[in-house]
């Protein structure tokens, strides 16, 4: 039951495919219903004329046989006898008065009830169609006419065909004819859906293809389909031209953001040296002169450092960030970064190596810089009262650094995006602690240029766990 349940989950009821499988095993059930459905009709009433052409045959001879043996005996003995000769196993007929009393009726039709015929003559007191009337388990054919003998009206004339044999047949006949409808309709279905499926293979396999194309690979990316209808082939150059656009202006506005960063960042470090050599030497200036320089030394500072990490980004997405890759001790270098985080912050950080050397393939000083990062971040979002812990570990062959706070968490809907460019996930309160959003997205850049990956446990209100692993 319950994987009925989800097969029924797993069914695209707006796809295409189910759509013209549907829509097409619908038209040829009904062409084949329709065709069965006239094929029985037309078969029975073939059946119901050639009956009626034979009891209209001994109709029409029943007045001859009347007229030759009343010649030589009296007209109702006659009409006995003519009725008993033309009366066969499958025949029975009888003439009555209009006032519906019996002149004449079949003796020798022994297959029949009592009931069955009583049932028959009370049929005929309604005006008869030419059709099959089916009484009990067996099937006949009704006729009435006027019996007419040498000009003077007899009575009504009744015949009885029954049919019971070839009804059957013919039931047996249409019951084949539609387990083979059924059947046809089945195999059409299967075959039309394994076509639809085959048929949309090309519009998937483009949809596979485009879903993996990322800003970085737009340059290379096209779209190629060998064996797809022509329709598909010119959705794929479309695509392809559409992607040749994309990648021109995607280089275009990272080539004007590259540009920018590196005309803005000279000038501005050149105003924070001018800014803090006159800080430096401040003998003559006023409290407020030495606030205001100092508020615009570290704005100057901040930008600069945005405009650096945005330098950074460029570089690495036109693939002009080198890595000096080799093999470091990454206990020293923790160490060393750990150093240089107490020298800007009061915060203490436990280092935990379990005293034994981890080595990794790294460029030192990009590392440094990851490192510095999360610190950085661990700082900024927690309390001051609670403890960054740096946790050094050796797995197979990789090496993983570990940097745990216990700060205000990051909510699990961002935690998957907190690495895209300007990602903020409380923009009220990382205002006041400064950042542009850039810092994780360098974090990233670097460790994945390194070969390794970072990634992000955190639970709201209980603190953080950024886990960087990088190849031995
Ligand atoms: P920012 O310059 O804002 O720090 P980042 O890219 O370094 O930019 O971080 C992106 C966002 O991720 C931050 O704005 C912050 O909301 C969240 N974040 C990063 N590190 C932590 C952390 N250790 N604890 C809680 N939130 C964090």
């Amino acid at each position: 039951m319950n994987q009925i349940k989800v097969l029924w989950k797993k069914i695209d009821f707006c796809s295409l495919r189910l759509r013209l499988t549907i829509g097409i095993a619908i038209v040829s059930a009904l062409g084949n219903g329709g065709i069965a459905i006239w094929m029985s009709w037309r078969m029975q009433q073939i059946l119901v004329d050639s009956h009626k052409s034979h009891v209209e045959q001994i109709a029409a001879r029943l007045p001859y046989d009347v007229k030759l043996y009343s010649e030589m005996m009296q007209l109702e003995t006659g009409l006995q006898k003519a009725i008993n000769n033309l009366t066969n196993t499958n025949s029975f007929l009888w003439v009555q008065k209009l006032n519906r009393q019996i002149i004449a009726k079949s003796t020798k039709w022994h297959s029949l009830s009592d009931s069955t015929v009583a049932e028959l003559m009370a049929k005929t007191e309604m005006p008869i169609k030419p059709e099959v009337y089916k009484i009990g388990q067996r099937y006949f054919i009704l006729y009435s006419g006027s019996l007419q003998v040498e000009g003077k009206l007899i009575g009504k004339l009744f015949i009885v065909q029954d049919i019971t044999s070839e009804q059957i047949m013919f039931l047996a006949m249409i019951q084949t004819l539609w387990i083979a409808s059924i059947l046809v309709i089945i195999v059409i279905t299967a075959v039309i859906a394994y076509y639809v499926r085959r048929s949309l293979q090309p519009l998937r396999q483009l949809n596979q293809m485009t879903e993996v194309i990322s800003a970085k690979d737009l340059a290379q990316a096209q779209l190629h389909l060998d064996n797809a209808p022509s329709e598909v082939k010119e959705l794929a150059q479309t695509f392809n031209m559409l992607l040749s656009r994309l990648s021109q202006s995607w280089e275009q506005e990272r080539q004007f953001v590259s540009n920018v960063s590196h005309e803005l960042r000279t000038p501005l470090t050149i105003v924070h040296g001018y800014l803090q050599s006159v800080l430096r030497r401040q003998n003559n200036l006023t409290e407020i002169q030495i606030e205001a320089l100092e508020t615009a030394a570290s704005e100057a500072e901040q930008t600069i450092s945005l405009l650096e990490d945005l330098l950074d980004l460029a570089r690495a997405d036109s693939g002009y960030l080198h890595f000096q890759i080799e093999s470091c001790i990454l206990n020293d270098l923790v160490a060393e970064v750990v150093g240089m985080a107490n020298k800007y912050s009061e915060r203490t950080i436990q280092i935990e190596d379990k005293a034994c050397f981890v080595k990794a393939k790294v460029d030192y000083n990009r590392l440094k810089q990851v490192l510095l990062n999360l610190i950085d971040n661990a700082i900024k979002y927690s309390q001051p009262d609670t403890s960054i812990i740096l946790k050094l570990n050796q797995q197979g062959n990789q090496a993983t650094i570990q940097l745990c706070d216990r700060g205000y968490g990051i909510p699990l809907q961002h935690q998957s995006r907190i690495f895209e460019r300007f990602y903020r996930v409380d923009e009220a309160r990382n205002h006041a602690t400064g950042g542009s959003g850039l810092g994780l997205s360098i974090v990233k850049t670097l460790v994945e240029g390194m070969g390794g990956s970072v990634t992000v446990h955190s639970k709201l209100g209980e603190g953080s766990v950024f886990t960087v692993i990088l190849p031995i």
